[in-house]
C-alpha cells in the first residue's frame, strides 16, 4: 500500500511537471496520437542524430495517467539509441500486458514502473501506452525519410 502511493506520486509529480513538454520547432517526424476511449491526445516531436534520440518533445492534454505516462517517456528515451528505446519501449508494453502480476523491469523503464498498478486496470492501460505508441510510430516515420 505504501508502495502504491509512492508511486502515485511519482506519476503526480510528472502529471504537475511534466518533462520535455511544449514542441519543438525543428524535427525530423511528427505524429498525433489520440486516445478515443478517454479523451486524451498528444503530439510528438523527433530528431534522430545517426541512431540516437537527440530531441524528443510533446505537447498534449488529457489525464493524469496519459501525460505522466508521456512525461516519463520522453525523459527516459531522450539520448538513447533506437535499440536500447526499443527494448524499453518492449519492456513497457510487457509491463501493461501484464495484468498487475508484475512489478516491471526497475533497471529498463527506472520511474516508469511506477505505472504497474494501471496494468489492472483495461480501462487505463490505453492512457498509460499513448505516449509510448506514439514513440513507435514516430521513430518509424523518422527513419523512412
Ligand atoms: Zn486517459
Amino acid at each position: 500500500m505504501q508502495l502504491d502511493s509512492l508511486y502515485q506520486e511519482v506519476i503526480l509529480d510528472h502529471y504537475k511537471h511534466p518533462q520535455h513538454k511544449g514542441l519543438s520547432s525543428n524535427f525530423d517526424a511528427q505524429v498525433h496520437h489520440v486516445n478515443t476511449s478517454c479523451g486524451d491526445e498528444i503530439t510528438l516531436n523527433i530528431t534522430l542524430e545517426a541512431d540516437i534520440v537527440s530531441s524528443l518533445t510533446w505537447d498534449g492534454q488529457g489525464c493524469s495517467i496519459s501525460q505522466a505516462s508521456v512525461s516519463m517517456m520522453s525523459d527516459l528515451l531522450l539520448g538513447k539509441s533506437i535499440n536500447d528505446a526499443s527494448a524499453i519501449l518492449s519492456s513497457f508494453c510487457e509491463l501493461m500486458a501484464s495484468k498487475g502480476t508484475s512489478t516491471g523491469d526497475a533497471d529498463l523503464l527506472e520511474d516508469a514502473v511506477a505505472f504497474a498498478g494501471v496494468s489492472k486496470f483495461p480501462g487505463r492501460i490505453k492512457c498509460a501506452l499513448l505516449g509510448w505508441m506514439a514513440f513507435k510510430d514516430v521513430v518509424i516515420q523518422a527513419q523512412s525519410k
